[in-house]
């Protein structure tokens, strides 16, 4: 028992009734109300209930019938909700007919730096500024990031030019100071596996952009989803941005074929990161090409006025007026398979 499909006619009394007794054996449930049928998920570990039980489930008033799905993830997959999910951000959707891209600098350096940024990229047609105030560095000496000073300039940008911002959170003590500033939480591929960082953006409603780990499967990627979802936040962007191989050209391997597997398992947004996944900039524009081609709902792009100067990522990121250009080559793509950027 994992998924109780509702009939039509479905009263809220037989619903509540439903609820509470799956409340009373100690599970949560997830109601999702789609045009055709309303759907309750059941959460905890199903597993263990017999099919007596189970048939004390179908035979309840508004039932129509209870699947079991033999996935590990529940909340994230398709076959819990056949339709795609798209998440509106201000006056964005993601995962509708539009496609996104998120762009900016690795990590927040100034005001005047990200400001300048944000009004190249937006022009050029990204929706969204990115950029780090928390980073995830490999070296300790590395810069590390503004912190909330480096947040207070992210939210300066979005007064300034209305791109939503998206920035990243590492641990679950700076919850409050990004919910106060982002409009979309990142967590790093090097955090996907941090259960409790994401429990606590879980229980929060800010829509989670969720890096695929460095090493991680695609099964992996939706239970991390899988965590955030089952704490009740069903806003979560899934993003590829390269796994770790044997090859030593790029900086990781872009996993394309992870967008139309992702796809095909679950109902969720896919965005994808070339930059981070080629890690040298004159192939992020061939990989962001190929990522809407292959029916990405985004891309994540660094973008970078001058990067030889940036403090982080500079190898990796685009000139703005590179990015001009590769924004209109994208736009053409898109058409073609008819979306629009
Ligand atoms: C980033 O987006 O700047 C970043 C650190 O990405 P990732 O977690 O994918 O390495
Ligand atoms: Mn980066």
């Amino acid at each position: 028992m994992d998924i109780i499909v509702l009939k039509h006619s479905a009263t809220k009394k037989e619903i509540h009734h439903i609820v509470k007794k799956l409340l009373n054996k100690g599970f949560k449930t997830n109601i999702s109300k789609g045009t055709e049928r309303t759907v309750i998920g059941v959460i905890g570990d199903t597993s263990k209930v017999t099919d007596e039980e189970n048939s004390t489930f179908e035979i309840l008033p508004g039932v129509e019938k209870i699947y079991r799905i033999l996935k590990p993830f529940k909340l994230a997959s398709r076959d819990f909700k056949p339709k795609n999910t798209v998440i509106r951000i201000g006056r964005n959707t993601i995962g509708a007919k539009k496609i996104h891209v998120l762009a900016g600098p690795c990590a927040v350096e100034n005001m005047p730096a990200l400001l300048k940024i944000a009004k190249e990229v937006k022009k050029a047609g990204a929706t969204f500024i990115r950029g780090g105030a928390f980073k995830p560095r490999t070296s300790p000496y590395s810069f590390q990031g503004l912190g909330e000073e480096g947040l207070k300039i992210l939210a300066d940008v979005r007064e300034k030019t209305g791109l939503p911002v998206v920035t990243e959170l590492m641990d679950p003590r700076d919850i409050d100071v990004i919910i106060k500033y982002a409009d979309v939480i990142q967590i790093g591929a090097r955090n996907m596996q941090n259960f409790r960082l994401l429990q606590e953006v879980g229980s929060h409603n800010k829509p989670v952009l969720l890096k695929r780990g460095l090493s991680a499967t695609i099964k992996e990627l939706l239970m991390a989803a899988e965590y955030i979802m089952a704490q009740g936040n069903n806003k979560v962007i899934l993003c590829e941005r390269g796994i770790r191989t044997f090859e030593t050209a790029t900086r990781n391997t872009l996993d394309l074929t992870a967008v139309p597997v992702l796809k095909k398992l679950s109902h969720l947004p896919v965005i994808v990161d070339p930059s981070h996944g080629a890690g040298k900039w004159d192939l992020v524009a061939p990989m962001a090409k190929a990522a809407i081609a292959a029916g990405a709902d985004g891309l994540m792009i660094e973008v970078h006025s001058n990067p030889e100067e940036a403090l982080s990522d500079g190898e990796q990121s685009l000139k703005p007026h590179r990015f001009k250009t590769l924004m209109k080559e994208l736009k053409a793509i898109a058409k073609v398979i008819g979306r629009e950027i």
